[in-house]
């Protein structure tokens, strides 16, 4: 028998939650985000999972753009922050590749290679985030450069990213959608600016492409409450399972530093996964997870290869018993990352991200 830690991918959920992305904006054509290999769900797998129903994907640099080509994804995929160095032009050429352009020394690259055919280009402003792009005013002139080189740069729209766009106060996502769409109206430039927040919860920034990301796999991406939240499914589930069983009287210290004590007499069940698999070492003492479909609670400090967690209430747990970090056990209960990450002092995305090669992908569905 393998170590029973697996990560398992329901490509099903994951069509599901593209379709839900699509359905609340039905006006916008969605990119589906697909960088830090599909966060941590596998690039290639994902891409296939959804060739026939996204009409491109988003990746955060080339040789993630590579990969996919190299794997057989035919689709547009657009290089989310752009070229990295003028010598990736020719490849950008030659696979088809869509661009970010956010600095001008990547616009005085673009106009100045010889290519086959022009690149569609995704202008990046700042409009607030303060991180990539040019200034609203800047934006302008770049924009008039390469609306005049139609050899090099086609299909151009203004692209942008929300910083607050989670946020309950949106005060601060309204300044920046504000000028985005007078921007917008000057230049008579189609946009693309929603997240996945954005996608969920503010219809008034779809544009004719919107780039959900972690929504698709299932993650709820808002600190409010929202309907559609509620209908996204998770795509991962982290399994693994007791390999070890203590029954300790009280007052015994468990794990590293002895951080947790046991209150009363306890059954603590050792699990296989720890943070040499990417499950997160901040983890605090009382950290959800399902055994045998229940609820219960970590108990200890995380270590490299195991962690534990408290079965006195769970007496049918026993060594082979499941235990889900996060995602749906076999019962059909279901422990979301979010609830995970909250514990962790961390979001999602580094959990799904931070899982590590050792776990074996396994997928399902989507067939
Ligand atoms: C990662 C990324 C996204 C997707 O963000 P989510 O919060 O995961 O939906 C969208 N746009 C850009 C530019 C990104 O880098």
């Amino acid at each position: 028998m393998a170590r029973p830690l697996i990560a398992e991918i329901d490509l099903d959920a994951l069509r599901h939650n593209y379709r839900l992305a699509c359905e609340c904006s039905p006006l916008s054509r969605s990119v589906a985000v697909i960088k830090a290999d599909a966060y941590g769900h596998g690039a290639v797998a994902c891409a296939r999972a959804l060739e026939d129903i996204a009409p491109a994907f988003a990746v955060a640099c080339i040789e993630e753009a590579v990969a996919l080509r190299e794997a057989g994804i035919t689709a547009p995929i657009v290089l989310l922050e752009g070229i990295f160095s003028v010598d990736e032009l020719p490849q950008v050429d030659a696979l088809g590749l869509w661009m970010a352009v956010h600095s001008d020394w990547q616009v005085d690259a673009l106009l100045g290679q010889r290519l086959s055919r022009p690149v569609p280009v995704w202008l990046k402003v700042d409009s607030g985030m303060h991180r990539l792009g040019f200034s609203p005013e800047r934006a302008e002139t770049v924009w008039q450069r390469l609306a005049a080189a139609p050899e090099q740069a086609c299909d151009l729209h203004l692209m942008s990213h929300f910083a607050t766009a989670d946020l309950v106060d949106g005060s601060y996502f309204k300044r920046q959608l504000a000028q985005l769409e007078s921007l917008s109206e000057r230049l008579g430039a189609p946009l693309c600016l929603a997240n996945s927040p954005a996608t969920l919860a503010h219809p008034e920034a779809h544009g004719a492409w919107n780039r959900p990301g972690v929504m698709l796999y299932g993650s709820d991406p808002l600190e409010m409450p929202n309907a559609l939240t509620s209908q996204l499914l998770p795509v991962m589930t982290l399994r693994s399972a007791i390999i070890a069983v203590r029954e300790l009287p009280a007052g015994e210290p468990v794990g590293y530093g002895g951080r947790w004590v046991t209150p009363r007499p306890s059954r603590i069940g050792v699990v296989a996964a720890g943070y040499g698999d990417g499950y997160d070492r901040h983890a605090v003492d009382g950290t959800p997870v399902l055994v045998a479909g229940q609820r219960t609670v970590i108990a200890g400090k995380v270590s490299m290869d195991m962690l534990t967690v408290d079965i006195t209430d769970i007496p049918e747990a026993d060594i082979g018993s499941e235990v889900v970090l996060w995602g749906r056990s076999a019962n059909g209960e279901v422990l979301s990352v979010d609830e995970v990450a909250r514990h962790c002092d961390t979001i999602s995305y580094t959990l799904l991200t931070g899982v590590l090669p050792r776990v074996p992908r396994r997928y399902h569905g989507a067939s």
